[in-house]
């Protein structure tokens, strides 16, 4: 996404570019796949939406005619219960007890915050509890961020909140507590998706007419500065140019360089990511009028997210059929990256079960995709570490863009609002 976005908007300023691309597609996280009729994205459920409106305008213009839109409606699966998302947003669904621990606690957090009692968050457990409160830290904040973190909330730095999860309106949540409708997050309330081809279809639109200046199964092994030119190498072929930018994953892209310092090495070493394993599962029959809904109980199963695309776009299921899509994040070595695609399947198909969502025998097709850089993990050491490593690159005239080498949790909007910086400051 970001590469692309990148060489349209320099072409645009009459810049000769070209993107090396690894894979025999472009696409990246951004990419989707179509088997027995079923079309899912392989790298994790997406939809369309941003804050900023120009971005936002460009998803939309690039695709044309080929946008659905739709109404969001996320759900929270807590014990049995259904509870509207943001948790905070639904919280008249819960059972009493639980309301009153969650209403109270919010409200006495959110005096101590007024009379100014409560001390800088340290880390990402004390701003959720700073933020909403014992009731919904426990009940659903901590657990669901524990199982898609897959690391724990304490020693995950607090610092990318800011900005991003403002405190929600104390009006709000008593509202939502005693049941009158009202909704968080709404910049996402209304979103969009391709009607045909996935979310892949964002990016073939925004590569359409750049044939020419994109290299597939061109795995970038080397970069040198000779000459004045860069030296951009696969192992077989050399390509030349005035600048790189990179849009790679840090941790390939240190290997690429020669003489790296070993405090930098170290730094890009020590950057936590999380990979994520996408469970597609095709099934006859209807499924329920829910975009996606977050499982934050590590009893009720290893997803964290199931979605449904079928109901973003009618195109990409079989008339009567349906497909859902379970995430999974893993890191490497773990119990889930030792787990077949044959044992993903069945642990799914199994939850899923358990939830009331389906039966075994109406799933007609399933597959798994899985994505080695999915998520960035902001622990403790981040800002240091990346505060290093973007000082180094800096010095050394590589440009680092997009989510991994930027090494930011950027959605696609992000990623095009940062291909929008950078082509600004191109002549
Ligand atoms: C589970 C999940 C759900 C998401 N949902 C949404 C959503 O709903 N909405 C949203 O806006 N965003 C969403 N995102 C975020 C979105 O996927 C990313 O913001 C976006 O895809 C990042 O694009 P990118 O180009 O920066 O990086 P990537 O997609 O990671 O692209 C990097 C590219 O570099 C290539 N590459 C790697 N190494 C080399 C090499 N050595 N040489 C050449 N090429 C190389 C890769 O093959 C890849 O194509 C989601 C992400 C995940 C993981």
């Amino acid at each position: 996404m970001t590469g692309i976005t990148l060489a349209r908007l320099l072409r645009e300023k009459g810049h000769e570019v070209l993107v090396l691309e690894a894979e025999s597609r472009i696409g990246g996280l951004c990419r989707s796949r179509t088997d027995h009729g079923f079309t899912f994205d392989t790298g994790g459920s997406h939809i369309i939406f941003s804050r900023d409106k120009e971005v936002l305008e460009f998803m939309h213009g690039v695709l044309g005619s080929n946008r659905d839109t739709r109404s969001r409606n996320t759900k929270i699966l807590y014990r049995n219960i259904l509870v509207k998302y943001p948790f905070e947003n639904g919280l008249a669904a819960l059972p009493k007890e639980d309301l009153y621990f969650c209403i109270n606690e919010f409200i006495r957090t959110y005096v101590k915050a007024e009379k100014g009692e409560i001390p800088p968050p340290k880390n990402f457990r004390e701003w959720i509890f700073a933020t909403f409160g014992r009731g919904i830290a426990e009940l659903y904040m901590i657990p669901y961020n524990e199982k898609i973190w897959n690391y724990p909330a304490h020693l995950m730095s607090a610092h990318w909140m800011e900005g991003r999860v403002p405190r929600p309106p104390v009006e709000d949540v008593i509202k939502s507590a005693i049941g009158i409708e009202t909704e968080g997050y709404t910049h996402q309330s209304i979103f969009s998706y391709p009607v045909e081809g996935g979310i892949e279809a964002l990016v073939t639109s925004i590569a359409d007419g750049l044939e020419d200046a994109i290299f597939t199964g061109f795995p970038v092994r080397s970069i040198v500065f000779r000459d004045g030119h860069w030296e951009v190498s696969d192992g077989t072929r050399t390509i030349s140019g005035d600048r790189v930018i990179s849009t790679i994953p840090l941790q390939h892209l240190v290997t690429c360089l020669h003489d790296i310092p070993d405090e930098v090495k170290n730094a890009v070493q020590a950057l936590r990511y999380n990979s994520v394993a996408c469970i597609q599962m095709g099934i006859r029959g209807i499924v329920p009028d829910i975009s996606w809904l977050y499982i934050p109980d590590p009893n009720q199963g290893l997803a964290n997210r199931i979605s449904f695309p079928s109901n973003f776009s009618s195109h990409v299921a079989p008339g009567n059929h349906a497909g859902i899509l379970a995430e999974i994040t893993y890191n490497e070595g773990d119990a889930v990256s030792r787990m077949t695609d044959e044992e993903l399947i069945n642990h799914t198909v199994r939850s899923l079960g358990e939830m009331g969502f389906i039966t075994p025998d109406q799933v007609v097709h399933t597959a798994v995709d899985r994505q080695k850089f999915a998520y960035v993990v902001y622990d403790l050491g981040y800002l240091e570490n990346i505060r290093i490593i973007r000082e180094y690159f800096k010095s050394r005239g590589i440009t680092l863009e997009g989510r991994f080498s930027r090494f930011e949790y950027l959605n696609m909007d992000g990623c095009i609002r940062n291909a929008m910086e950078c082509a600004k400051g191109w002549e």
